[in-house]
């Protein structure tokens, strides 16, 4: 069986090989560069793991400089979405698939095909052109919105409430519900939720004169009794993996099949994907972020490091000093070494509360 961690990317140039006179695969991303991005919760280390990895999204052609702020959107784009994965994942690895679960990562829950089932979906505003354009591209985005206005274009009454709900635009461009990526208008994407929760910032400060990237991803025509369980979760997950593992491309190697990523961002869910194989993803109980576990014996792993760790003692000891001791909350943030705020989210995040009372 093939890894598919050990499928090579397509050609890059920069690794020409002088002697054969040919391109010779590049390194590809591993499971730690999968954890470098998931762990990149600034902007610096997005730029950090940007520029490892760059070009993320194209297929590289020594004439093609693709724009190194859009790249670092790209790979922002693709951190939400992995992370969205990621919890799905530990929703259905933890037994934690309820209603509220879904609803709090911002699914839409509506009815189904008849009375006895539900549909469920996300939407994600993305921020990256390049990041759309491929997606758009390798999803056939644009074939799927011409046929949906050609099939209502001899229909008058059926394209006047089409341009009165806001699919169908004055200059002829359309929104399409079905395409995987397609651009909405900031006053369709706030009224129908066209976005995660945690992007309503964004949402909000979109420029209403303009259209912006909604990808849709759909969770399935379940049954309600299988709506709120990890059905639901993996019906997400592969929908999501879907949209963004067509770039695995068919190639052969001195004849033999060998599956090939055309870049960076392909290879990097193929790894994701992969690692879901013999993986239980999890949360870290001190920053939230999830962790892939891995060959585990023993004790179940709770932290991503061991500085999370020693952050989850300090917390620990902030709140025996304040709930035990009676202790005031600055003295007790100098004794235990970590600021209040940074104690009582840690702690909030694990169901424990500090009096705040004095
Ligand atoms: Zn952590």
């Amino acid at each position: 069986m093939v890894a598919f961690t050990e499928i090579k990317l397509h050609s890059q140039w920069i690794d020409f090989n002088e002697e054969k006179g040919m391109y010779k695969g590049t390194r590809t991303p591993s499971q730690e560069a999968l954890e470098e991005l998931i762990a990149a919760d600034t902007d610096k280390k997005l730029r950090e793991f940007t520029a490892q990895w760059f070009p993320f999204m194209s297929y590289i052609k020594s004439w093609e400089h693709p724009d190194f702020d859009d790249e670092v959107q790209a790979a922002s784009d693709t951190r939400d979405l992995m992370l969205l994965v990621l919890e799905l994942k530990r929703m259905a690895d933890e037994n934690d698939c309820s209603h509220e679960s879904f609803e709090r990562l911002g699914a839409t829950f509506s009815r189904g095909g008849t009375e006895k089932h539900e549909q469920a979906n996300f939407h994600y505003l993305a921020s990256s052109e390049s990041f759309s354009n491929y997606i758009r591209a390798t999803t056939h985005c644009e074939r799927i919105e011409k046929s949906f206005v050609e099939h209502y274009a001899d229909n008058v009454m059926a394209k006047q409430q089409m341009i009165d709900d806001g699919y169908l635009f004055e200059d002829g461009s359309v929104y399409c519900p079905f395409a995987t990526l397609s651009y909405a208008s900031k006053e369709m994407i706030l009224e129908d939720h066209l976005y995660l929760c945690g992007q309503e910032d964004k949402a909000e400060s979109l420029d209403p004169d303009k259209r912006h990237p909604v990808m849709k991803f759909f969770g399935g025509n379940l049954g309600k009794g299988i709506s709120c369980t990890e059905e639901r979760a993996y019906f997400f997950i592969d929908s999501i993996l879907r949209d963004c593992i067509q770039g695995l491309r068919i190639e052969t190697d001195c004849g033999i099949l060998a599956p090939k990523a055309d870049t960076n961002f392909t290879s990097l869910w193929l790894c994701l994907s992969d690692s879901f194989r013999e993986a239980r993803v999890t949360a870290c109980k001190t920053c939230g972020l999830p962790i892939i576990v891995t060959g585990e014996r023993g004790a179940k792993r709770q932290y991503c490091n061991s500085t999370c760790k020693r952050k989850y003692k300090r917390a620990l000891k902030f709140a025996s000093l304040v709930n035990d001791e009676g202790m005031d909350l600055q003295d007790a943030a100098k004794k235990s070494g970590m600021a209040t705020t940074t104690a009582a989210r840690i702690l909030e995040r694990n169901g424990i509360y500090v009096n705040s009372v004095q």
